[in-house]
């Protein structure tokens, strides 16, 4: 069998302390997921269930690189994310068993066209132009540790932190989203799944440098190229 031309590289990521790299088959993201506010309003923030969105395989930016300000927006958006990597996959699987496909965690990205949002939301429109950009899935190395249950999750910009949260705020936990993505699709070795963000997002600009993590896994930095 031959292919008509050369087929892509496969996406990957760096795995700590490996040669070995992580195969990116998908990147499932869940929509709004820390609403601590929600709660002290006395709102039950799991009314609704959790909102899934995608992004290409080859989104994935390596953690140090400089990344080119988007196109077609003016209002580029950071949201740090506890990001999980299926080892095993599973359809329906039970929140009792969710932890046996995760292979690993990082922290990652995920960058947002704000401007294009706002417009696909108030016009009932699709995600894909504000989310699924190119190099817009930057993500830290892998670590085969789990992060502690309530871990911090921060983002900072030239150094002045912008999100700082615990991991424990999620809406939806690591069980629950993995049990509710599985109905929906047959999990497979390779997805990522981004865990969404919580408070503090805001804009970046040619130039900033991005650093962020979640307490005890690799951090990630990378910086918006100058135009
Ligand atoms: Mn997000």
């Amino acid at each position: 069998m031959t292919y008509v031309f050369e087929p892509p590289v496969q996406a990957s990521v760096a795995v700590l302390d490996s040669e070995g790299r992580f195969p990116v088959r998908r990147i499932f993201c869940v929509g709004r997921n820390y609403a601590g506010h929600v709660r002290e309003m006395g709102n039950d923030p799991k009314s609704e269930p959790p909102i899934f969105f995608t992004k290409p395989a080859d989104a994935v930016v390596e953690s140090g690189a400089d990344i080119a300000y988007a196109t077609n927006t003016a209002n580029l958006h950071y949201e740090v994310e506890l990001v999980l990597a299926i080892g095993a996959g599973g359809a329906d699987i039970a929140e009792s068993d969710a932890a046996q496909h995760v292979w690993g965690y990082a922290v990652g990205v995920d960058l947002t066209r704000r401007d294009r949002q706002a417009e696909a939301k108030k016009g009932g429109a699709p995600w894909d132009t504000a989310k699924a950009f190119d190099q817009s899935a930057p993500i830290s190395a892998i670590t085969r540790t789990p992060p502690a249950a309530d871990a911090r999750i921060w983002l900072a910009v030239n150094g002045d932190t912008k999100q700082d949260a615990r991991l424990g705020d999620m809406i939806w936990s690591v069980p629950e989203i993995i049990a509710h993505l599985s109905r929906s699709w047959m999990l497979q070795p390779g997805d990522l799944i981004f865990t969404g963000t919580p408070a503090g997002v805001g804009p970046i600009v040619a130039g900033d440098v991005v650093t962020c993590g979640v307490n005890g896994l690799p951090e990630l930095s990378f910086k918006i190229a100058p135009q």
